[in-house]
């Protein structure tokens, strides 16, 4: 008993229900930071996995580890990705039912890496035949691909998703993988033109310029040397040591072979990329009257080869724009204008060529039977805390997903009562929906005045914006601006921002930006341009079929705002798994756990609000046959075998162990047990014995 004790001090414990001190944040940070320092990183609370980021390889991912969690009980085994995976599956295939795993955390926390490790899990477990094999491996391929083209170096993460993502991963009725499907959004286009100091481009911008052939680079017009293009050196830090460019190209170009991109795709694609690089690099000059022409006609060239666009047209679609009037109007470009024309269209040609290589990957992952499937989704989302535009959208995202998250867990948790015929009270929670209609209510909602805002060109601003919210929306509890705020907190503000105050906490957002970005203004001549492209993946992504500007575009926030919907009709459909990442350092470092970072983490990502709902009911539920393979040795009259029910040996066997009425219930096929301690002494009996 002493012995096990001590190691619960050094270990810690393995699931967060069993914790006694369960309400306070200070405990659950201890448990966190023993295992992390014993390198256990993997901590449930319930079937919810916290995963601490170790920033070091652990021998805990090999076939034989994989080997040991296929097939066993959830509970039976340390916590573990693998047994997350195993468990999504065997349920799936005894249930016939679809799963979505969320994995969140923050830039850094390990996203991308438990998402991986899921696939390779299923790469290896999943029945296999040629056909899955063929799926299974163009599945593990298409994630290089998407890498190279929607990550990047941050401050945070040298390979960060600027993305968020969900795959399907699509299983025949015994389990066989038969096909796939991944949807992204929201790709951080404005990394294209523009990058903080310390960060980089997307990474296939270096892969082509630091590993791509002679040849093709002769072709693409190209150098090789990354400081010789603009895009490319703004955060000064082209080169990285932790990334080697050249061989992630050979990589990148392996998979795209097997995920059926053709000669010609990858011609034109590579052509495109190239034009990026070239078209960051045109300057212009004023003329006489102070309109844009363009100083350096070698890169006008190359752009003009690359896209197979005749030159005339290119250089006109990018110093002048149309307007619409009566008759139509030609307007040149101030140098200022042709410069945010410029970026505009290299961001457009970028963001619209990765959602064409996304479809080009869905194409290849296409499930192979007509049989009923059953499906996985793994999504990946970021939480982050800067101040811009995109971080709103994602912090709204954030916003949904707690309230989805809240009525799946409270929902799954008050079914199960049900169903096994037990009475509970319900918990009272922190209910979210006050933010989110602060965000996404008709007409006085952020999103609405935001958009209205974008309807007035010309006279509405980023400053007019801040304003209609503080006339509208100025007395709600969330929100606040230095107009607004009482002395105190106008200290903590400046002029142009405006500061919400999400479930997860305070964020403050810059409003310089908002009304550009959200109209993702791309000049009706540049979109034309692009539609004489000889360049086939550039006509498949700028359609002449494309409503023009006289129709209104829907502005980035509320395509947003619609795929959210989608996504979240999807997601009610399946039952919720979530895996949520902590970066336990702003160091990448091993071994060092940032106790103010981590608490911060357990905080916005609703750790304590999960324990407290798991917890409120009975802190755990056992199958009867489970509980009593499992402690059957504890009893003399069901060790070593019962013959009656489980559910009879369950109460044969509680009775010897002198459980107290109102520790437990009895369901109709699980026991339910009210406190951990119970369990923890039934647990520690067992080990002794
Ligand atoms: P995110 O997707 O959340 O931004 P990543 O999954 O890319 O973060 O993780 C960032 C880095 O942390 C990885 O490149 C890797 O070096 C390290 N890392 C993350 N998870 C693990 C893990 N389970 N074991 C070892 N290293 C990890």
């Amino acid at each position: 008993m002493e012995a096990s004790l001590t190691a619960r001090d050094r270990v810690g414990i393995q699931d967060f229900v069993l914790l006694d001190a369960y309400t306070s944040e200070s405990a659950f940070l201890d448990n966190l930071r023993k295992r992390f320092h014993e390198n256990l990183i993997y901590t449930y609370i319930g079937t919810l996995l916290v995963s601490v980021n170790p920033y070091k390889d652990l021998d805990i991912y090999s076939k034989k580890q994989m080997d040991t969690y296929m097939g066993v009980n959830f509970f039976e085994l340390p916590p573990h990705i693998y047994a997350l995976a195993d468990n999504v599956f065997r349920t799936m295939l005894s249930e016939f039912n679809n799963h979505f795993i969320l994995i969140s955390g923050e830039s850094g926390a390990g996203k991308t890496e438990a998402s991986k490790k899921i696939l390779q899990f299923y790469a290896v477990s999943c029945p296999s035949t040629k056909l899955l094999n063929n799926v299974r491996d163009r599945l593990l391929l298409s994630n290089p691909v998407l890498e190279a083209f929607g990550n990047a170096k941050t401050l945070k993460n040298d390979n960060s998703s600027r993305f968020g993502k969900y795959m399907d991963i699509q299983f025949d009725h015994r389990g066989g993988a038969v096909g796939g499907h991944i949807l992204s959004y929201l790709l951080e286009k404005s990394r294209v033109v523009h990058q903080n100091h310390g960060e980089r481009n997307f990474h296939i911008f270096y892969q082509l310029v630091e590993g791509g052939e002679e040849d093709l680079l002769r072709w693409l017009g190209l150098e090789r040397n990354c400081k010789n293009y603009r895009y490319l050196v703004q955060g000064d830090c082209a080169k990285v040591s932790s990334i080697n460019d050249k061989s992630d190209w050979k990589t990148v170009r392996k998979a795209m072979s097997v995920i059926d991109f053709g000669e010609s795709d990858t011609e034109h694609l590579f052509a495109i990329i190239a034009s990026v690089l070239h078209l960051g690099n045109l300057k212009f000059d004023a003329d006489a009257r102070g309109y844009a022409t363009i100083k350096n006609n070698q890169e006008m060239h190359w752009v003009s080869k690359l896209l197979g666009i005749p030159n005339q047209v290119l250089q006109q679609g990018l110093t002048h724009r149309k307007i619409e009037a009566k008759t139509e109007e030609v307007i040149p470009f101030s140098v200022e204008h042709a410069v945010y024309a410029r970026d505009a269209l290299a961001k457009a040609i970028y963001g619209r060529t990765f959602n064409w290589l996304v479809n080009k990957i869905n194409e290849s992952l296409k499930t192979v039977t007509f049989f009923t499937h059953f499906t996985i989704l793994i999504l990946l989302f970021f939480y982050e805390r800067k101040t811009h535009f995109e971080q709103f959208c994602i912090n709204y995202c954030n916003e949904k997903l707690q309230q989805l998250f809240i009525q799946l867990t409270l929902k799954s948790e008050q079914e199960e009562y049900e169903l096994e015929g037990i009475e509970w009270e319900p918990v009272p929670f922190f209910n979210n929906k006050i933010i989110c209609d602060l965000v996404e209510e008709k007409f006085r909602g952020i999103i609405s005045l935001l958009d209205e805002e974008c309807l007035r060109p010309g006279e509405a601003t980023d400053l007019t914006f801040l304003e209609k919210m503080e006339e509208k929306i100025g007395g709600h509890p969330h929100f606040v601006t230095h107009k607004l705020a009482d002395k105190n907190t106008r200290k903590t503000l400046e002029r142009g921002d405006f500061r919400l105050l999400h479930y997860a906490g305070e964020v403050t957002y810059c409003v310089v930006g908002f009304l550009d970005k959200n109209n993702d203004l791309l000049y009706r001549s540049g979109k034309e341009v692009m539609q004489h492209s000889k360049n086939v993946i550039i006509k498949h992504c700028f359609p002449s079929s494309e409503p023009d500007s006289k129709k209104r575009p829907e502005t980035v926030v509320t395509q947003f705002k619609n795929s959210l919907v989608g996504l979240t009709e999807i997601l009610m459909s399946k039952e919720p798994w979530y895996v949520r990442c902590i970066k336990p350092n702003e160091s990448k470092q091993p071994a060092k756990f940032d106790d103010v970072l981590v608490r911060h983490q357990v905080k916005y990502l609703g750790l304590m609000e999960h324990l407290r709902v798991r917890r409120a009911g009975f802190a755990y539920r056992r199958k009867y046959e489970i509980f009593l393979q499992r402690y059957k040795a504890l009893c003399p009259d069901t060790w070593p075998n019962w013959k009656g029910t489980p559910a009879e040996g369950v109460r044969c066997l509680i009775k010897h162990l002198g459980y107290k009425t109102n520790e437990y219930k009895l369901g109709r096929t699980k026991i339910f047990i009210r406190h951990p301690r119970t369990l923890f002494a039934t647990e520690d009996a067992f080990q002794v014995c």
